[in-house]
């Protein structure tokens, strides 16, 4: 017996980057969590489906946050005067190593997983921290909480404090263990997590890429986001044509699903690479401003026909709704177009489509309303003066603008309400 959901309201998406699709006083039909259609009205062979009326309510897709520490959710906002290397040294590792202590980081996921939630993300690329056992406690958590997500155990065997390393094959076994335990996970995945390639050595490069081929699993890191870094990288790879060749050369940059968080100083040629290997770059507008990184040219990459998606990158980033980074990629690309006329800034629909339908594309077919896509979905309770005089449209760039999780009333995954 199929399971037949019908939920009322006005349902906006972004099947297109161009545009918001807009379905007023419609009735969205879901069949075992997925969606058969939207109609004005109920088709007949749907009724005595269960039905879940929010009136004069918004509905949109889930948000998908492609690029996040959960490790560092406790540092939100804290020590963001510095620049990347030394705000990793001085206020992130001390962090990440007392998850290694599972009752801490059991605690500390929770809040974390429940501010992810109620702020709207329904799926997200997770990093968690270095310890095995504290990554599984992230599992544990993401899956009672009903949340979509790819979890990676950060490996790193190098040039970090000794506390948080771990050996080479202390790492790579860590991480197969979290393969054969949550492999066949439905909602909550592994994936394979080089912390970046400078606290990589050679050997781990190569035994997390023979890992990702050997079981299909996706990839995340961290790409040329920093100049310093970038310099450290060349540095330490001197045999490397540049920084994408490094993960590219250990079969982590595209010969599995992958994505990689920033890519703001990407050469010719490696901009090349990243659309020829099928890339998605997770830009993260909050952290690069945070930590003065840079401003990712999203304009040119999205020409190029680049897939980009967004993420909070918390702690780099200070706050954890990814409606918050649609507004900073919008904003930041009206200064690049400040500086150069010719790069036209992001519109919200653009913006709206990176932090659904595009990072959405990462985990199949979810972030839009189409058919056969999941049900992962938000409701919006705006204030009635406000729901009244505007248009949905007008609501949800309000809503992107200015709302946060007290506007949320109801979220869904693959039809289930959480
Ligand atoms: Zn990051």
């Amino acid at each position: 017996m199929e399971n037949v959901l019908v939920i009322k309201g006005h349902f906006m998406f972004t099947p297109t980057p161009e545009t918001f699709a807009v379905y007023e006083n419609s009735c969205l039909v879901c069949v075992d969590g997925k969606i058969e259609g939207i109609y004005p009205t109920l088709p007949d062979r749907f009724k005595g489906g269960t039905v879940h009326d929010y009136g004069n309510r918004l509905v949109i897709p889930g948000f998908v946050d492609l690029h996040l520490h959960a490790a560092q959710f406790l540092q939100c906002g804290i020590g963001m005067t510095h620049r990347l290397l030394d705000w990793l040294g001085d206020y992130t590792f001390d962090l990440e190593r007392r998850f290694q202590d599972r009752g801490f980081a059991r605690e500390a996921y929770t809040c974390f997983a429940d501010k992810l939630l109620a702020c709207g993300t329904l799926r997200a690329c997770i990093f968690a921290s270095s310890s095995t056992a504290g990554t599984q406690e992230l599992f544990e958590v993401l899956k009672e909480k009903g949340i979509g997500a790819y979890v990676g155990k950060v490996n790193m065997d190098t040039n970090a404090p000794d506390f948080i390393l771990e050996t080479t094959q202390a790492s790579l076994e860590g991480t197969k263990y979290l393969i054969e335990t949550y492999g066949d996970e439905q909602r909550v995945k592994p994936i394979i997590t080089p912390r970046f390639a400078p606290t990589s050595t050679q050997a781990l490069l190569k035994g997390l890429g023979d890992l990702a081929v050997k079981y299909q699993l996706p990839v995340q890191s961290h790409l040329a986001e920093n100049p310093d870094e970038i310099q450290w990288v060349r540095n330490l790879f001197p045999g490397a044509k540049n920084y994408s060749d490094v993960y590219f050369k250990h079969n982590l940059f595209g010969q599995t699903k992958t994505v990689m968080a920033h890519g703001i100083f990407l050469e010719a040629e490696e901009r090349a690479l990243v659309k020829q290997m099928d890339l998605m770059l997770a830009h993260c507008p909050d952290s690069n401003i945070n930590v003065r990184s840079g401003i990712m040219p999203v304009r040119s990459y999205l020409d190029m026909g680049i897939r980009v998606g967004l993420g909070s990158d918390i702690g780099g980033g200070h706050k954890i709704g990814l409606n918050e980074a649609m507004v900073r990629a919008i904003q930041l690309s009206k200064i690049l177009n400040l500086a150069n006329g010719e790069l036209n800034p992001l519109s919200v629909s653009e913006a709206f489509y990176m932090g659904t339908k595009s990072g959405g594309s990462f985990f199949g077919k979810t972030g839009s309303f189409e058919k056969d896509f999941w049900f992962d979905a938000l409701v919006l309770e705006d204030d009635v003066m406000i729901a009244n005089r505007y248009s949905p449209k007008d609501r949800l760039e309000k809503f992107i603008h200015t709302g946060d999780d007290r506007n949320i009333c109801a979220r869904y995954v693959e039809g289930e309400k959480l």
